[in-house]
Parts: C-alpha cells; sequence; structure tokens
C-alpha cells in the first residue's frame, strides 16, 4: 500500500490505526498511565518506534502531519478514557506529541517552500518569548437582546468579528462574546534561532518563528537550547499590509524539548580520548595550550594564560544554603587601540566550544543581558535574551565593553556575579540563566591608557563591575626598539607563510577545543590543603596591604579569594588533574601578581 493509498483512509481508520500502535508497542501502556498520574495532557512518541511499528504511518506523519497529529491525539483520548474516564472527561483535550530522532533534524537555514505543511524539526537557541497569550478556535457570541447565538471559528486573516446585526432579532451591536463557552487555548510565540556553530562565519544567524500552544506553553525560556518539531506553515499571525502575496513561515510546535546544555557538545570518539589524555600527560602541556592561543599574536603570555584559564574555567558550587558561586573565569582586557584585543577575542571566540561574540553596544535591543522588546511588525511585546544568556554554560566574548548601554551597566552586575538576568517590564517577569565566562575587551576612555590614573578612571565602567572580573590585563603600546622589532619581525614572518617558534608546538584548533570541552564536562579539580594554605597565605598577605594603602585602585575582598580559588582549579584543569596542587596554586597566584602589576598594585 502506497501513500497514496492511505490518503483514502478515513479519519476514523487513521484513528484506530494508531490506536493499534499504541497497544501493540509495550511502552506505551505505562507512557499512558503516567500521562494520567502525572496529570499531564500530553503523550509523546518516538517517532522511531512509529517508523518501527508502521513506516507508512510514520512517513504519512511527515507528509500530513495535521491530519496525523489530530488523528493520534484523538488515539490518545480513548485510551486515556479506558484507563480513566474521569480524568479523560475533566481533560477533554489530549495531544500526542512525536519527538523525532537527531537524524530528522534540518537546519534552520535550509527550510524551504517545499517543507511547508510537513513534520520537520530542528534545534536552535530561544532568542525571544512573547508572555503568554489566549487564542481563540472558536468563538460563541449571544444577542444581548434575543439570546440568538453565533459561533464564529476563527481563521488567522481576520481578527476575531461578531455579526454587526444580530441574525435573528436584527439589533445592532447586540452580540457579546461569551468567554465560558468558546474554545480558548494558551498560546505563546517563540523565536528559534540558530545555533552560532551552524551558523557558517560571516554570516548572520537564521532565525524562524514557532507556536507554542496549551501545556507547551512555558516549558522553555530564551537563552535554552531546544529541540523542537511541528508543521512548518505559511506565516498568517504577519499582519498583511496589502502588498505582495509573500509571507514568512513559522512552526507550529508539536513537541519540544530543551537540551542539556553540557559545554560538551560536541562530540568526543574514543580515539579523540586518547588523544586528549596523551596530550594531558606531556610535561609541557600548560605552555603547550597557552601556546596554541592566538599563535599569530606575539607575547601577552599572560593575557593568554589568563585566556587560558577562562576557556578552561573553575568549578561552580553549591553551597548547603542554596548559594551558588560561579566556576566561571572573568577577564578584562584594557589597552591601547592597536595591541591586538580585538584579534585575540575573535580567536577565543573561534576555539571555545561554546561562544557568543559580541559588541558593547550589541547587535540587537536586548544587548549584553535581556530586554522587553516590542516588535516594530506585529506589536507584540517579548522577551529577548542577550548575548550572556545566549553564552549560557559557554564564553561570553565581548569587545569594547566600555560601549554598552545604560540598562546593561546595571544588569551586568547581576549577570557576572549571580550569572542570571532578571527583567520585570511591560508585564513580563522572567529570570534567565546566565552562566557564561566574560572575555571583555575595551578601548581606554581617554585613547591612550593614562598610567597615573586608575583603572576605573582609564576604563570608563563603574568599579563594582570592574570587581567582578577575576583578572584584569591593561595592554599598554610603548614604544620599545626591541620589542617593537621582535613583534614586527614576528608579524612579516606571519606574512610570508613561514612557521615561527609559536606555532611548531601548537595543539591542533579542533583538538584544543575538545580538550577543553572534555576538561570542563569531567574534571573537577578540589584543592589540596597546601594549595589551600598558599592561597590563603596570599590572601591574607595582600588584604592588610590594601587596607593599609587608601584608594588602592583594586580593593581586595572576598571576591579575590573567590577568583584565585577558581584560578587554581582552571590551572588543574587544564592538565585534567583532579587535584589542584600547590603549583597550580603557585601559577594562579603569579597570575594574579601580574594583574596586580598591570594595574598598578605591588
Ligand atoms: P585593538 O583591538 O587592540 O585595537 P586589533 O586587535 O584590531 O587591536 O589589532 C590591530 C592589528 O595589530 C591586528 O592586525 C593585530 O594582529 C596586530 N597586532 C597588534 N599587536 C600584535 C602582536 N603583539 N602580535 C601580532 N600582531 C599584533
Ligand atoms: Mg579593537
Amino acid at each position: 500500500m502506497s501513500n497514496e493509498e492511505l490518503l483514502q483512509l478515513s479519519r476514523d481508520e487513521l484513528i484506530n490505526r494508531v490506536e493499534k500502535f499504541l497497544r501493540q508497542v509495550e511502552k506505551y501502556d505505562e507512557e499512558l498511565s503516567l500521562v494520567i498520574v502525572n496529570r499531564r495532557r500530553s503523550l509523546v512518541v518516538d517517532f522511531n518506534d512509529l517508523l518501527l511499528y508502521d513506516k507508512q504511518l510514520a512517513d504519512y506523519l511527515i507528509e500530513k502531519p495535521d491530519l496525523v497529529i489530530e488523528s493520534a491525539s484523538e488515539a490518545v483520548g480513548r485510551l486515556i478514557e479506558e484507563k480513566d474516564p474521569e480524568y479523560a472527561r475533566l481533560v477533554q483535550r489530549f495531544h500526542a506529541r512525536f519527538r523525532l530522532s537527531p537524524m530528522e533534524r534540518m537546519s534552520i537555514r535550509r527550510l524551504r517552500s517545499e517543507h511547508l505543511g510537513r513534520f520537520v524539526s530542528i534545534e536552535g537557541i530561544v532568542l525571544r518569548q512573547t508572555p503568554p497569550m489566549h487564542y481563540v478556535k472558536m468563538a460563541k457570541f449571544r444577542c444581548n437582546q434575543c439570546g440568538y447565538e453565533v459561533t464564529v471559528t476563527t481563521d488567522t486573516y481576520n481578527s476575531l468579528q461578531p455579526p454587526k446585526k444580530c441574525p435573528q432579532c436584527g439589533a445592532v451591536n447586540s452580540m457579546v462574546f461569551v468567554t465560558e463557552e468558546s474554545v480558548i487555548t494558551d498560546w505563546q510565540k517563540i523565536l528559534v534561532q540558530e545555533k552560532p556553530e551552524e551558523t557558517p562565519s560571516g554570516q548572520l544567524p537564521r532565525s524562524i518563528e514557532a507556536v507554542l500552544t496549551d501545556d507547551l506553553v512555558d516549558t522553555v525560556k530564551p537563552g535554552d537550547r531546544v529541540m523542537l518539531s511541528g508543521v512548518l506553515e505559511i506565516n498568517l499571525f504577519e499582519p498583511r499590509r496589502g502588498k505582495l502575496p509573500v509571507f514568512s513561515r513559522l512552526i507550529n510546535v508539536n513537541y519540544i524539548e530543551s537540551l542539556q546544555k553540557e559545554f560538551a557538545e560536541i562530540e568526543i570518539t574514543p580515539q579523540d580520548e586518547q588523544e586528549i589524555r596523551k596530550l594531558a600527560m606531556l610535561p609541557d602541556v600548560k605552555e603547550r595550550i597557552i601556546a596554541s592561543i592566538a599563535p599569530s599574536i606575539y607575547g601577552l603570555d599572560d593575557v593568554k594564560e589568563a585566556i587560558a584559564c577562562l576557556l578552561f574555567g573553575g568549578v561552580p558550587k553549591e553551597l548547603p544554603d542554596g548559594t551558588r558561586i560561579r566556576g566561571d573565569v572573568h577577564v578584562l582586557l584594557v589597552g591601547d587601540p592597536g595591541t591586538a584585543k580585538s584579534q585575540l577575542l575573535k580567536y577565543v571566540a573561534r576555539i571555545a566550544p561554546r561562544a557568543v561574540y559580541t559588541t558593547g553596544k550589541g547587535s540587537t535591543a536586548a544587548g549584553l543581558t535581556a530586554a522587553v522588546v516590542r516588535d516594530g511588525l506585529t506589536g507584540e511585546f517579548y522577551l529577548e535574551a542577550g548575548a550572556l544568556v545566549l553564552a549560557d554554560m559557554g564564553v561570553a566574548v565581548v569587545d569594547e565593553i566600555d560601549k554598552m548601554d545604560a540598562k546593561d551597566r546595571v544588569a551586568m552586575h547581576e549577570a557576572m556575579e549571580q550569572q542570571t538576568v532578571s527583567i520585570a517590564k511591560a508585564g513580563i517577569l522572567a529570570t534567565l540563566n546566565a552562566r557564561a565566562s566574560v572575555l571583555a575587551a575595551s578601548n581606554p576612555a581617554f585613547g591612550r591608557y593614562l598610567p597615573n590614573r586608575t583603572v576605573a578612571e582609564n576604563v570608563d565602567l563603574p568599579v563594582t563591575l570592574l570587581s567582578r572580573f577575576d583578572l584584569i590585563f591593561i595592554i599598554r603600546d610603548e614604544p620599545n626598539i626591541d620589542r617593537d622589532r621582535t613583534v614586527a619581525e614576528h608579524v612579516a614572518k606571519l606574512h610570508s607563510g613561514e612557521l615561527t617558534q609559536g606555532f611548531r608546538n601548537m595543539i591542533r584548533v579542533d583538538l584544543l577545543r575538545k580538550y577543553i570541552a572534555y576538561a570542563r564536562k569531567y574534571i573537577k579539580p578540589v584543592l589540596t590543603p597546601e594549595a589551600k594554605d598558599r592561597i590563603v597565605g596570599f590572601y591574607t598577605q595582600m588584604r592588610a596591604k590594601s587596607t593599609q594603602e587608601a584608594g588602592s585602585p583594586v580593593a581586595i575582598t572576598a571576591r579575590q579569594l573567590e577568583a584565585l580559588i577558581r584560578l587554581t582549579e582552571a590551572e588543574a584543569k587544564m592538565r585534567l588533574s583532579s587535584i589542584a596542587t600547590a603549583e597550580d596554586a603557585e601559577r594562579a597566584i603569579r597570575l594574579f601578581m601580574r594583574f596586580l602589576q598591570s594595574v598598578g598594585i605591588d
């Protein structure tokens, strides 16, 4: 029997066929019971099960999703009724939701007209979300003069319009909307953007609107990585401006789930693991990692080590009282123009397993944190995720951070320490996750870095925000004949295609990425007592010094103690060690001292 023949199947026959499938595949009996026990309204069906049991039906779902989903939902309703008639009566409308396997996933970029009306599955990041709204599927109007009733089934071309005159008694404007007898469902629109790693370099990420209804509403948040399947449709919700019959599209979502936001979405094969382990055994693995960070940039080894610490990160901690201490390392580079800051940042954005690159100004209204924006076309309010939310569980690379707008200046404080972004505006109230490391760069406020002024004066960022960076480096462009010559030679060699020292020990970019992803996923170092002693000793010493000197450019607080611990953990992770030793602590302290010297304390 071909699909053509299947087309002849009546709705009843389709329902029976789905019902048979659900009865025959054992696990769905339990799943159905779980739906009842958990008071849910949806049964999730694995597309693969359907494919194995009834391939034609599976194919038919892809081709004619609306019909199959509707019939399947009806079948689910019947089976639930059999098990628990009372609950079935209470809910009335159940849903069959189909989870497609990763094999069936499409890239947002490749969706075309040929996919319209078909069942598709995509993966992406939720960029925007409207608050929950109510969609009227069927409206009941009643004449307030004679009681005559009219039902209007909505179609998306028209807004809900009752008849001007009562068809029975002829009274004008007498038809009143009857809420309790209309069919209304929860409705929410989201915008899903393709994952940064799927966007070809140099191109803007594509996105697609998706509509969530009923129990799917509010199951995801901006910044979430999601997998969804649904029907690709022409976007009839878009207000028509009466010109060409050209429409955008949207996905009417049937199934959605948030994906685990592990750093290691990167696939690591057993061979990779072997290679990673081998690399970690090398005594000079740290040097190699540092040398592999932007090898085309000469010098700046401390900065590169700081960046390495940022890429590996410390260990986040959850205290018994529920407070969370971040493991993410934040680094700020302040420097004269032309000192390769932007170049370094671009490089990190390329090697970090998950990175979002932006400038302080940002390319969207949401900027660095989040915003409630109003869609210019539809007038709808949206909650939109900014760079730090999109970089959740990854690295947010922010160039020219001093140019960020006032709203972000405030929100960044929370985002960098608590690693959440809270927003309350236009009736939207939300807290989004922003567990990202921030690598930021800033040009000096006066065009050049003035050594006789403090960092805060030089950067034009509030001290409170500066204190949230674990490390700050000042990169100054001072003429120095020897150094200038070496840089010049380095750059000239690069341009002539010669390989310099730095490149020889370099770790391949793809391997380094996997190495970092592996460390972030599996290695959670613990400090040895010696390592702790070193850090505590150093901290108390620094603290004593900083309280003596009034007006120190950086206040030494418990925050810096946490920073030292994070850096020590990162140093251990760099060699894939689950124990952070005194040696790791020494390196962290050395790095920290370089930061203090660089900002003018020693
Ligand atoms: P910034 O963002 O600090 O103003 P850029 O990153 O745009 O500077 O760098 C300007 C140019 O100078 C880049 O092409 C960069 O590669 C080069 N450059 C600056 N310093 C170095 C260095 N130490 N080694 C190699 N190239 C450098
Ligand atoms: Mg720059």
